[in-house]
C-alpha cells in the first residue's frame, strides 16, 4: 500500500431492514452503529439504504405521510423506481433512476415522500438512499430550499478507456491522471463535502483522493469492488480511517458506489425524531413551533 493510502476502518454488513412508512424498506447504517455514532460521519448524520426490493402494483402509493424536519438537509438518491415529494415550502418533484433530490429543511417544513403514482400502479424494482446532511448552527434557521438534480444535470467525469463514470453530485472530482480537469458537483452545499455516484465497468479501476480529516465512507450499491486490496460486497458500507488520502478501487463486476466525504461539523448535536439541532431547548422549541403551525401547512 502506498504511504498516503486511506485505510479502511471497517466493512459493515447491512443491518436488519425496517420499514419507514409503508414505502421504504431501509437498512439504517448510521447513526446507531457501534462504529458510527452521531458524529463519526459528520456532516452526514444518517444513512438509510433501501436495498433492492420488488414492490407489487398498488393503486394507493406507498410512502411516508406528512411529517416535519428542522436543522438539516434530506438528500434522496434514486437507483430504481420513482419517488414523489411535496413540502409545505411549496416545492414538489419526482425523481427517478440516477436523479437526486436535495431538500434543505433548515428552519423547518412539513413534507411527504411517496412512490410516484405511475410507478406505484405498475410496481417494480425499487432501490434508493436517503441521507441526512447536518447544517452548522449558523444555517439551521435559514429558509428552506429545494434542489432537484436530474441525472442529465450532474457533472460527469468519464474514466479513461470507457471504464465508467464519476457522477459528481456535490463537491468536485479530480482524476490524478488529469489533475487540471476539475468536474464540479451539481448541488450547492453549506459545508465542504464530496458526494459521488461512481459507476464502474467490470475490472475497471478508479482512484479517489480526499483530505485526511474528512469523514469518508462508501456504500456498494451494485456489484462488488476491491478497495485498497480488500473485497467489499454489494449492500455493504465501507468506513475509512481519518488518515491518508488515496482510495484505490477496482470493480470485480460492474459496480455502482455511493461515495461520501465531508469536513466534520464540530458542534454539539441534539436530535429527536425529525429534528437535528445543537441544544435540547432547540428541540423543545421545534415541537412548539410545529404545534403552533410555524412549519406551514401540507395536506395529506
Ligand atoms: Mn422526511
Amino acid at each position: 500500500m502506498k504511504q498516503d493510502t486511506k485505510k479502511i476502518e471497517a466493512i459493515i454488513a447491512p443491518p436488519p431492514a425496517h420499514m419507514v412508512g409503508d414505502g421504504f424498506r431501509v437498512h439504517s447504517f448510521f447513526p446507531g452503529h457501534e462504529l458510527i455514532d452521531k458524529k463519526r460521519m459528520s456532516p452526514f448524520f444518517l444513512m438509510d439504504y433501501g436495498s433492492k426490493i420488488e414492490f407489487t402494483p398498488s393503486e394507493e402509493p406507498r410512502g411516508v405521510g406528512v411529517h416535519p424536519h428542522r436543522g438539516f438537509e434530506t438528500v434522496t438518491i434514486a437507483y430504481h423506481g420513482r419517488i414523489a415529494h411535496h413540502d409545505s415550502a411549496g416545492h414538489s418533484g419526482i425523481i427517478g433512476e440516477g436523479d437526486i433530490q436535495w431538500m434543505t429543511a433548515a428552519s423547518g417544513l412539513l413534507h411527504k415522500e411517496y412512490h410516484e403514482k405511475e410507478f406505484s400502479k405498475q410496481g417494480g424494482l425499487f432501490q434508493m438512499v436517503q441521507l441526512w446532511v447536518n447544517l452548522p448552527a449558523k444555517y439551521k434557521m435559514t429558509s428552506p430550499k429545494y434542489q432537484e438534480i436530474t441525472n442529465a444535470s450532474i457533472g460527469k467525469y468519464q474514466l479513461p478507456d470507457n471504464n465508467g463514470v464519476v457522477e459528481v453530485i456535490a463537491g468536485e472530482y479530480k482524476n490524478p491522471a488529469t489533475p487540471e480537469q476539475v468536474t464540479p458537483g451539481a448541488a450547492s452545499t453549506f459545508t465542504p463535502m464530496h458526494v459521488y455516484n461512481v459507476k464502474l465497468k467490470k475490472e475497471a479501476s478508479v482512484q479517489l483522493t480526499f483530505p485526511a480529516d474528512y469523514n469518508t465512507g462508501l456504500l456498494v450499491v451494485e456489484g462488488n469492488v476491491t478497495i485498497n486490496g480488500q473485497l467489499a460486497l454489494a449492500d455493504h458500507f465501507v468506513l475509512f480511517k481519518n488518515e491518508g488520502n488515496t482510495i484505490d478501487i477496482t470493480a470485480g463486476e460492474e459496480a455502482i458506489l455511493l461515495v461520501l466525504s465531508g469536513e466534520p461539523i464540530n458542534e454539539p448535536i441534539a436530535q429527536y425524531g425529525p429534528f437535528l439541532m445543537n441544544k435540547w431547548e432547540e428541540l423543545e422549541q421545534a415541537f412548539t413551533d410545529v404545534n403552533s403551525g410555524k412549519f406551514g401547512v401540507l395536506e395529506d
